[in-house]
């Protein structure tokens, strides 16, 4: 019998397989497709913030920096000895309109709460700090400028962890799991992302279809922050020399990844134009669309031990941010497995509980 399996070798995965190794427990990646060709994290943003209504969320953002700023000590190997995760720690601008303000106020007492170091400014202050903005129908905003948010490269992140995990003897191997009773073993996670269903059917994630595109324009700032304009939905930031957008739609039941390029012309480009005028000047270069592992209940993760099952754990419905809490979650998920019970962060309000009783605990934020 094995000690530790985990279904699904994607970032969080990877990263729990980090996290139950160092704690010296013998652990087995099953992943289905090793070339990660449809997996949600190397089509992802990269985004990691603490910009979140929730105080778990903004803890897991925050751990988020605190754990890739160390990588190249903690993460070092004898084949990778400096790695990286490319981090571009620009910040991220939320953009509120009236009709989010008042959450968004509340939100804020959260924030200072966990000491997460975000700023707030009126609207109408926003031009004096990011010169390119159109503020019109905006009442707030919020914005980190001290290098505590931005974005990484998530392959070479995922790649940081998963060397790491098996020089501290973790065994990664290509294998598609169609029943978790199939798997012998002390503990199970499933790790499966928007794929959960398939293996626990009682769970209400499902792939949910996300679009991004690539886009050139005249004028180029490269220390513009991630940019998410409520009102609209669509967000942005700097790539390289051109720029990276996301579609505020999103498509359920979609057995193809093919981005949805109309979304471009109809909703994307209109909404990017209106925030920032420089932009009506867009080229579209490319884009590509991933899956969110979405959950149906309310957009929060679900995370800890199935009631139903004496060895299962998981850790799925991350809704557009398991990137970014892959590090909180690797390691919360270790703390349950090894000790019963959360010694850092505290993410019981993540567990099946409320999923079995179907009550709500939605994260607003969600881009
Ligand atoms: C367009 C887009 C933008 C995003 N932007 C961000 C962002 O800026 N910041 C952020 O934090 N997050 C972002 N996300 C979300 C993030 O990518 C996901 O939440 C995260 O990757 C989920 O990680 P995961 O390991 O659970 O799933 P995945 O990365 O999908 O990995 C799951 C793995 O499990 C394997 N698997 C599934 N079932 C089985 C099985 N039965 N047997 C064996 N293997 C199996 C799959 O092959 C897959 O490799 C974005 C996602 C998309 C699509």
């Amino acid at each position: 019998m094995d000690d530790v399996v985990i279904v699904g070798g994607g970032i969080i995965g990877a990263s729990t397989a980090y996290f139950l190794s160092k704690e010296g427990r013998k652990v087995r990646v099953i992943e289905r497709d090793p070339s990660y060709k449809k997996a949600s994290f190397p089509l992802s943003l990269g985004g990691f913030r603490r910009q979140f209504f929730q105080k778990e969320n903004i803890n897991l953002g925050k751990f988020a920096l605190e754990f890739i700023s160390d990588i190249s000590n903690t993460l070092k190997t004898k084949n990778n000895p400096n790695p990286t995760a490319s981090m571009v720690p620009n910040g991220y601008l939320l953009l509120f309109g009236p009709e989010h303000a008042e959450e968004q106020y509340e939100a804020l007492k959260n924030h200072k709460a966990c000491d997460a170091g975000t700023k707030n400014i009126p609207a109408s202050n926003l031009k004096e700090i990011f010169s390119w903005i159109n503020p019109e129908g905006l009442e707030t905003a919020t914005y980190t400028d001290s290098k505590i948010e931005g974005w990484i490269d998530p392959h070479m992140f995922h790649n940081a962890l998963k060397n790491k995990a098996i020089e501290l003897g973790a065994k990664f191997e290509k294998g598609n799991v169609e029943k978790l009773s199939d798997i012998k073993a002390k503990t199970i996670v499933s790790a499966a992302g928007c794929w959960t269903k398939e293996l626990l059917d009682d769970i209400p994630v499902v792939p949910q279809k996300h679009t991004v595109f690539r886009v050139k324009c005249p004028k180029h700032y490269a220390d513009m922050p991630l940019t998410g304009d409520l009102p609209s939905g669509v967000y942005w930031r700097p790539e390289g020399k051109e720029y990276l957008a996301g579609s505020p739609n999103s498509k359920f039941d979609s057995p193809d990844l093919e981005p949805e390029w109309d979304d471009f012309e109809s909703l994307v480009w209109p909404a990017l134009a209106n925030r920032v005028p420089e932009f009506e000047q867009l080229k579209l270069t490319g884009g590509w669309a991933g899956y969110y592992d979405c959950n149906t209940l309310d957009n929060n993760a679900i995370v800890g031990k199935h009631p139903k099952y004496e060895n299962v754990f998981l850790a799925t419905g991350f809704t557009g941010r398991g990137l970014m809490q892959s590090p909180g979650i690797g390691r919360g998920l270790t703390e349950l497995i090894t000790t019963g019970k959360y010694q850092t962060i505290d993410l019981s309000c993540f567990g099946l509980d409320r999923i079995s009783a179907k009550q709500k605990r939605t994260e607003p934020y969600v881009l």
